[in-house]
């Protein structure tokens, strides 16, 4: 099948308050194209670098995120233009964030990355150190960033109750988490959901799912 024809599809499905991301990375900015075409202007990579080159040859009008894991020093190529950084998991990098876009003039929407997911390999924060962040006095002096929710990644794994799981814990925390009230912290997004677990994630709460695969075919990273 067709992009056009796998976003009609996946569209038709999602609820009016869940937002599509369609994950392009490693794909060519022709399959964006082909995409934008048919309606689609959000966009997720998980490079800065290829993000980069993406939003310099490609419509104006597209809302770049950041899914990937963050490298801190490269931050400032994206400041400019990036609509939403998913993967944010440490205060050192909302600081460079907030240095970034302070040099622009602008406000950088996060989301911060919990770890939901069993696996040692997945990055993302405990609620702990969310808690942490949220109330520590040196984010109130981060004016130029706007966390506007979590990310989480569930585990990979056919046995879907654990899936459940793991996205209804980081829906609870999310919903505790609106207790806290500051400048900065704007609670209305929950990014959760992939190709294969997106429904899932939607039935858990989820207001932001990021789909790659289910659009633009199986990536190729050879
Ligand atoms: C690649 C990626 C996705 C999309 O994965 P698919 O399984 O292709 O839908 C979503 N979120 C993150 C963080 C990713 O890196």
């Amino acid at each position: 099948m067709s992009i056009q024809e796998n976003l009609h599809i996946i569209k038709s499905t999602l609820p009016v308050n869940v937002q599509l991301v369609a994950v392009s990375k490693t794909k060519p900015t022709s399959d964006i194209l082909e995409a934008y075409n048919a309606g689609q202007r959000v966009f997720g990579e998980n490079k800065i670098q290829e993000m980069a080159n993406k939003f310099e040859q490609l419509p104006k009008d597209i809302e770049w995120h950041m899914i990937g894991h963050l490298q801190r020093n490269k931050v400032k190529y994206m400041a400019s233009f990036v609509h939403l950084i998913h993967g944010v998991d440490s205060f050192k990098t909302l600081k460079e964030i907030n240095k970034q876009a302070l040099k622009h003039n602008r406000i950088i929407n996060c989301l911060l990355e919990v770890k939901i997911a069993s696996e040692a390999t997945k990055f993302g924060l405990s609620f702990n150190e969310v808690q942490q962040i949220l109330t520590s006095v040196e984010l109130k002096e981060l004016k130029n960033i706007n966390i506007q929710g979590f990310m989480g990644m569930a585990s990979f794994t056919n046995d879907k109750t654990i899936v459940h799981s793991e996205f209804k814990t980081l829906k609870t925390q999310f919903e505790s988490s609106k207790k806290y009230s500051l400048q900065n912290f704007n609670p209305t997004i929950l990014s959760m959901g992939m190709s294969g677990d997106y429904k899932i994630a939607i039935e858990e709460g989820s207001t932001m799912v990021r789909v790659g695969s289910a659009i633009f075919g199986a990536r190729n990273y050879t």
